[in-house]
């Protein structure tokens, strides 16, 4: 059993008998499951473990994850809580693996009757992850399957506890990498799954050859060849998937289309005399056309001019190479992305609770919702990207905190037990730099991005100095000209509660904005092809038309990660905290340096110390009694001279355990774990 018996240099040692290289991956923080990456296939997931687990409390068996799982469940089902299950961590770490074991425990412990629609709703919802990943994952260099796109999904439960439905939420898929991808690093896996994947007429369909070499958007990173992965099978149990989320043909054939345009997309050149710009190959484009079933015209039209109505007058105006290659990089990660989109409608179509009565039976149905979102992300040369994952992670972050927290000190306050506050860091003031209104990072960029004219992001870090000098979780070289850190003048820094970041002001004013030439969109909307121009409804609107400004990107993201931490905090919390125990993906290395970062930054020495100040373990009185009863002859087999609470204490005092608890009202609460341990030993020995 791995128990954490230290806090020393403000890390947590994991002490271990067996231990993380015996197999023991989890452990307990309170009721916060820690878990550990094992990068090897662990045989603990069976129906074994499922049984050993199921409608047991949570400390009566070694640290798993299938007793958060049951937990959250037993709370829906039992108490009709709504509750949800974050898991956080780094990139790598086990996230995305947590969240699609819990779902196959919940799978494995419901419909006990066989029900056919309920069969049919767990295998959608296990069939979601193939298509979700095939274009939401990518080979990085920390992860061969990391999930580029944040993904909360409820699943709603009838009366009876069955999985009748869900949907799923995606957060801001990381579309630059459609067009870019660092060395060692892919593109999406669904590029390469079509590769190598599809059938040779399939292929020629696409126009397209079996080499990734032969495509620009796809080969830059060097690394189209991943061990652990087969695209070829993948591909399969893509196209699979597809079908038993019931895609149509025509909607698969869309997708693949989609996807082959953007391969060829990159293969556009351009050439320039000077005066006009123009597409040099344009057998290229030609394809482009004929997969998006759109005119020829029309796609070199859009990829080399653009028309802009001022005065209610309609003007084309040129595109330089540059503006000419920056409009065809937009124009496959606008498509990818809104691909992207309709995709995850497509699932939440299939998975949505079904049919007008059995919405109305199970009108008092509850949720169990599974976050697994990017983790906190320090990378060489941060960019937007980054500035928006880290602060998501300062949101859930606070959330932790808050939760956390909020439950212990309410819970004993309402037991009466004494309690002295632990002091923690508050990161909303990190969470306020970016998101306030006004003087937010991110309101400073929207502010840049809305002035016309020559705008740099020069101009914009230099705003933000103006509205954050002083601030103690800003600096930039100017605010600060002795900082040997920061390297470059167009850095700035954020101090993060998990560490500091310094983010490359370069590029953020383009990313903020996503400008994507209306060309672009009334093009798509042209499309033949109802399903592709249903992607792009506001291609209809009329040049002339003065069109709102659509939100920036940051804001865009700042307002689904409020919409997202208010719907979590209104759900009963679980919380899964992933670590990543080696950066070379190996099972036999544990290095201690990577694992004390992550459990400094992710807070578990805080989350310790509330748990140390507090209780590990609080059950109510009549429940304590039915279980232990049997290691005392005053209790066994029935207890009738006193109260629960009398019988309960007469067990702890038996044990010795006396100064290891407390009594409150309804329940006791005991300090430390071994204690459980102990009472559930003894309770054994008598079995
Ligand atoms: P994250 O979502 O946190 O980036 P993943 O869940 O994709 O990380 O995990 C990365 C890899 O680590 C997986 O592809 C798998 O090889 C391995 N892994 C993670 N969790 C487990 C587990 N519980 N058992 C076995 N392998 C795991
Ligand atoms: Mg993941």
């Amino acid at each position: 059993m791995i128990i954490i018996t230290k806090l020393k240099y403000k890390s947590i040692v994991m002490r271990t008998n067996g231990g993380y290289n015996g197999g023991r991956i989890y452990t307990y923080i309170g009721e916060v499951c820690v878990s550990v990456n094992p990068y090897r296939n662990m045989t603990i997931y069976g129906s074994d473990y499922v049984n050993h687990y199921k409608g047991r409390e949570i400390f009566e068996r070694p640290p798993h994850i299938f007793a958060i799982a049951d937990g959250s469940y037993k709370a829906m089902k039992r108490r009709g809580r709504d509750t949800c299950i974050v898991i956080s961590g780094e990139s790598g770490s086990g996230k995305t693996e947590a969240s699609k074991i819990i779902m196959r425990y919940i799978a494995a412990v419901t419909n006990a009757s066989g029900q056919a629609e309920i069969e049919r709703v767990k295998n959608v919802l296990l069939q979601s992850n193939a298509i979700l990943e095939a274009f939401g994952n990518a080979k990085t260099n920390r992860n061969d399957n990391s999930s580029r796109f944040g993904k909360y999904m409820d699943i709603n439960f009838d009366f009876k506890g069955d999985p009748v439905g869900g949907h799923i939420e995606n957060y801001l898929l990381e579309k630059s990498r459609v067009v870019l991808q660092q060395p060692g690093e892919r593109n999406f896996h669904s590029f390469y799954q079509l590769l190598s994947g599809a059938q040779d007429n399939d292929l020629s369909k696409y126009k397209l050859k079996r080499d990734v070499n032969a495509y620009h958007f796809i080969r830059q990173g060097k690394a189209s060849k991943v061990d652990s992965i087969s695209d070829k099978t993948d591909y399969k149990a893509v196209q699979q998937a597809f079908k038993i989320l019931g895609f149509s043909p025509e909607n698969i054939d869309a997708i693949w289309r989609i996807v082959s345009a953007i391969l060829h997309l990159g293969n556009i050149e351009f050439t320039t005399d000077g005066d006009t710009t123009q597409v040099k190959n344009q057998d290229v484009t030609k394809k482009i056309a004929e997969l998006l079933k759109v005119d020829h015209d029309n796609v070199t039209k859009a990829l080399c001019h653009r028309i802009i109505a001022a005065k209610g007058e309609v003007m084309e105006k040129q595109h330089n190479v540059s503006e000419a290659t920056y409009g065809r990089d937009a124009f496959a990660k606008a498509i990818y992305e809104r691909m992207f989109s309709h995709i995850v409608s497509g699932v939440n179509k299939a998975i949505e609770v079904r049919s007008k009565d059995s919405r109305d039976r199970y009108k008092y149905n509850t949720v169990i919702g599974v976050l697994d979102i990017y983790g906190f992300e320090i990378f060489e040369r941060n960019s937007f990207e980054q500035f928006c994952i880290n602060y998501c992670n300062e949101k859930l972050q606070q959330l932790f905190i808050e939760l956390v927290l909020r439950q212990e000190q309410e819970e004993y306050r309402k037991e009466g037990i004494e309690w002295t506050a632990v002091e923690y860091f508050n990161n909303e003031i990190i969470c306020d730099l970016v998101e306030a209104n006004h003087k937010g990072l991110i309101s400073v960029l929207d502010e840049a991005c809305l002035n016309v004219g020559k705008v740099t992001d020069e101009m914009v870090l230099e705003a933000m100095e103006g509205k954050l000098k002083g601030h103690n979780h800003f600096t930039t070289r100017k605010l600060s000209p002795s900082d040997k850190e920061l390297k470059h003048v167009e850095e700035f820094r954020i101090r993060h509660y998990a560490g500091d970041v310094i983010y490359n002001i370069n590029g953020f004013l383009e990313k903020n904005k996503d400008t994507l030439f209306q060309d672009f969109k009334r093009l798509m909307y042209s499309s033949k092809d109802t399903i592709i121009s249903g992607m792009w409804p506001e291609g209809a609107q009329h040049i002339t038309m003065t069109t709102k400004r659509p939100q920036t990107a940051g804001t865009l993201f700042k307002n689904s990660m409020i919409a997202l931490t208010k719907n979590l905090a209104s759900k009963e919390p679980y919380y899964v905290r992933c670590i990543k125990p080696n950066d070379q993906k190996t099972p036999v290395l544990f290095d201690d340096e990577r694992v004390t970062h992550q459990v400094n930054y992710l807070g578990l020495v805080e989350n310790l110390r509330v748990r140390r100040a507090g209780f590990a373990h609080r059950q109510a009185y009549d429940r304590f009694l039915r279980r232990y009863k049997m290691i005392s002859h005053y209790t066994w087999p029935n207890f009738h001279s006193g109260t629960d609470r009398d019988g309960t204490r007469i067990i702890i005092d038996e044990q010795g355990f006396a100064n290891d608890v407390k009594y409150g009202k309804t329940k006791i609460f005991v300090r430390s774990p071994q204690t459980l341990f102990a009472l559930e030993q003894a309770r054994a020995s008598l079995i």
